[in-house]
């Protein structure tokens, strides 16, 4: 039902065009696919996973001798969801907890993306399942950001490790291990400055950070999660690619897929990068994060 909702833009113009396509068409040729290969792209699925999904589909109406278009929606749905698996059986959107020592999770992204809402959405719900959790504010750069990141650790009653504007992220993020391992804590929550403008000061940043990390706690990170803003298309998809080259992205958060109508994004970040989407965005509440489960997006599409 969260899907549902705060898939609804995508949702309403998705399924619509291809209801319009299954009418208009009726048996499947040709044209059908070229049509059907437009509202793809134009859903922000992305030009080589589209490609890679209209040959599969082709595939299986021949497979299974499709002529009536009114059986392609479950066709349509069931390769997306196999497109999003791709040849990996296992992906789990889940995160690597340590079940006996403290998990870090470190969030990169570049400014405006949501990163600082999905830390104090995530501190919430680790917190609801009965974990201690820690934030470090480590965006010492974006103005504003250490004093909204204590306003959701307020609102949602978790600590907040903080030093002064302008101060060394790494410092700070060493400062929020100590306090988390003092207070015995089950999970350290890091923000980080999102200076995309200068590839190799971003890289020296976040290697320092996980230097620091790294010694401290042996393993750790045990997530580096890359938020990116689901509005921005194909944007979200180059920062994809620059931070993934800068240090190793373990997981995808996709902000703010309920102001989109082109989710579709989901797809082609997964399926041309091969990062695993771990949670969605579906609102500025609380209460509006999601673990990504592909199924039930694919199936939210066509609900
Ligand atoms: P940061 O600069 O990356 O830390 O971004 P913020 O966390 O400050 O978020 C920027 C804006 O996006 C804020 O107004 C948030 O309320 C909004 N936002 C974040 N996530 C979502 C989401 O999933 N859905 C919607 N609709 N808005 C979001």
């Amino acid at each position: 039902d969260k899907y549902k909702d705060g898939l609804s833009k995508t949702r309403q113009s998705f399924s619509s065009r291809i209801n319009d396509l299954v009418a208009r068409y009726r048996t499947v040729d040709e044209d059908f696919f070229e049509d059907l290969e437009e509202v793809l792209i134009s859903a922000d699925v992305g030009v080589n996973t589209v490609m890679d999904l209209i040959d599969e589909l082709k595939m299986e109406v021949k497979r299974q001798n499709i002529k009536d278009t009114s059986e392609m929606k479950d066709v349509i749905s069931e390769k997306l969801v196999d497109i999003y698996y791709g040849d990996d059986a296992v992906t789990s959107s889940s995160i690597n907890f340590q079940s006996d020592d403290l998990t870090i999770i470190l969030f990169v992204g570049v400014n405006g993306v949501g990163k600082t809402t999905t830390i104090g959405k995530l501190a919430y719900q680790l917190k609801q399942s009965g974990k201690h959790v820690v934030m470090a504010a480590g965006d010492t750069f974006r103005a504003g950001a250490i004093e909204q990141l204590e306003e959701w650790g307020k609102r949602v009653d978790v600590e907040v490790v903080k030093q002064s504007a302008g101060s060394d992220p790494a410092a700070v993020i060493y400062d929020g291990i100590r306090a988390a391992k003092s207070r015995k804590a089950d999970v350290l929550l890091c923000d980080t400055a999102g200076r995309l403008q200068n590839k190799v000061n971003l890289m020296n940043e976040l290697s320092k950070v996980k230097r620091v990390i790294e010694r401290e706690v042996p393993g750790a990170p045990h997530e580096v999660l890359l938020v990116l803003d689901a509005t921005t298309g194909q944007n979200a998809m180059s920062q994809a690619k620059t931070f993934s080259e800068a240090t190793d992205v373990s997981g995808i958060v996709l902000s703010k897929l309920d102001g989109t109508a082109k989710g579709g994004i989901v797809l082609a970040i997964r399926n041309e990068l091969q990062i695993p989407v771990k949670f969605v965005g579906l609102g500025e509440k609380v209460t509006d994060l999601e673990t990504f489960d592909a199924q039930a997006f694919v199936y939210g599409l066509f609900a």
